[in-house]
């Protein structure tokens, strides 16, 4: 089997309404796609995302540097193919951008695209390849959990989300400018949906350190089972800190770029819980090694998960330590084999392939130029 072709394209889907974390405002998804083709008919779709200006540059990086290194290669020497694509050009050591950011995001797509092609050969789902573990898993809802939402909109989405759609958990966004704000809507919140379901908080990188131990001595009695990301992601030292100092689990993942940062954050004890996202590391691959590496030290990792469901739900399933995943539903229109969550729990699909692939009435409606 040999790569025959590269193809790459970037999506902009608006969201219905546009909502807010404590440093976001979003109103679309940007949506980098890569599909890689073979000589024997099969196709392998990879992406990443953003909700921010950006996506485009993934793609730019595919076009410019990455794809052509691919032609007349065999894709099932994975590691092999991802490995050099940082080194082409030199830009992995020439502008330290080797193992971070953009770079690898553009990798990851590549690594997510072969990947989808092995398992659409072998004709399985990505979670039996790699030797699934779990039955099913666990959703919790963001949706409606906004920094944007009055209390009365958060308060009346919580019952609906446990009350009718089953949901156990929910996560809800903090990070008002006064802490007391957030203590109110979260205590609103706790009444709403009782001491039974889980209640999980994400200030997204908005605090230093101080307002950190601050909120969390507040936020105490509110039985919070995370929090995630309460510092900037390179201050590894100050969430060691924070998590000495608080009851509440400390959870990171999503803002870092490849298994040495999940390493660090191991080795000083500052983190409870792993989010990592394979868009954001270099792909399935080192998810995986990290969720191995997390294991090693007897913690689990529950994969950010923003639009991606119909991947990391079978990741998830995949490892002992991986048994709840985000909720949004986003981009379900966007997806050849999108996954919703019922009473609370993602089944998993029996569709070959790593859940990537995008449908081709999507790719019309939503393309950029
Ligand atoms: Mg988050």
């Amino acid at each position: 089997m040999r790569i025959t072709d590269i193809d790459t394209m970037l999506l902009k889907v608006r969201l219905e309404n546009e909502i807010a974390d404590s440093i976001n405002r979003v109103s679309y998804i940007g949506l980098p796609l890569v599909k890689i083709s073979t000589d024997d008919g099969l196709e392998g779709w990879g992406y990443s995302w953003n909700t921010a200006g950006g996506s485009e540059f993934a793609k730019e990086l595919l076009d410019r540097y990455m794809a052509q290194s691919l032609l007349g290669k065999d894709p099932l020497r994975r590691k092999q193919l991802v490995h050099e694509l940082f080194f082409v050009e030199n830009f992995g050591w020439d502008f330290r951008l080797g193992r971070n950011g953009l770079a690898v995001m553009a990798a990851s797509m590549v690594d997510m695209a072969l990947w989808d092609l092995l398992c659409k050969r072998a004709g399985l789902p990505l979670w039996r390849v790699l030797g699934g573990f779990h039955d099913r898993i666990e959703a919790y809802d963001t949706h409606g959990g906004w920094l944007s939402w009055t209390t009365e909109e958060l308060v009346s989405n919580a019952k609906k989300k446990v009350g009718v759609e089953g949901f156990r958990a929910i996560k809800v966004k903090v990070g008002s400018p006064d802490p007391e704000v957030d203590y109110e809507r979260l205590n609103a919140v706790r009444a709403a949906i009782g001491s039974s379901t889980k209640l999980m908080v994400d200030a997204n990188t908005k605090w230093d350190l101080e307002t950190a131990l601050r909120w969390c001595r507040r936020c105490r009695d509110l039985d919070l089972y995370w929090l995630e990301e309460p510092l900037n992601p390179l201050d590894i030292r100050g969430h060691a800190i924070l998590r000495s100092k608080v009851d509440i689990p400390i959870a990171v993942g999503e803002s870092l770029h490849n298994i040495y940062a999940f390493r660090d954050y191991i080795e000083q004890g500052a983190a409870d819980i792993l989010q990592a996202d394979s868009t954001k590391v270099a792909g399935i691959t080192e998810w995986l090694e990290v969720a191995n590496l997390a294991e090693a030290f007897g913690l689990n990792i529950y994969p950010h998960t923003n639009i991606q469901q119909p991947l990391h739900v079978q990741l998830a399933a995949s490892c002992k330590n991986s048994f709840v995943v985000e909720h949004v539903p986003w981009l379900l229109d966007v997806w050849k084999h999108p996954l919703v969550p019922r009473q609370g729990y993602f089944e998993l699909p029996e569709s070959p392939g790593a859940g990537t692939e995008v449908r081709a009435d999507a790719l019309e409606k939503y393309a950029v130029g």
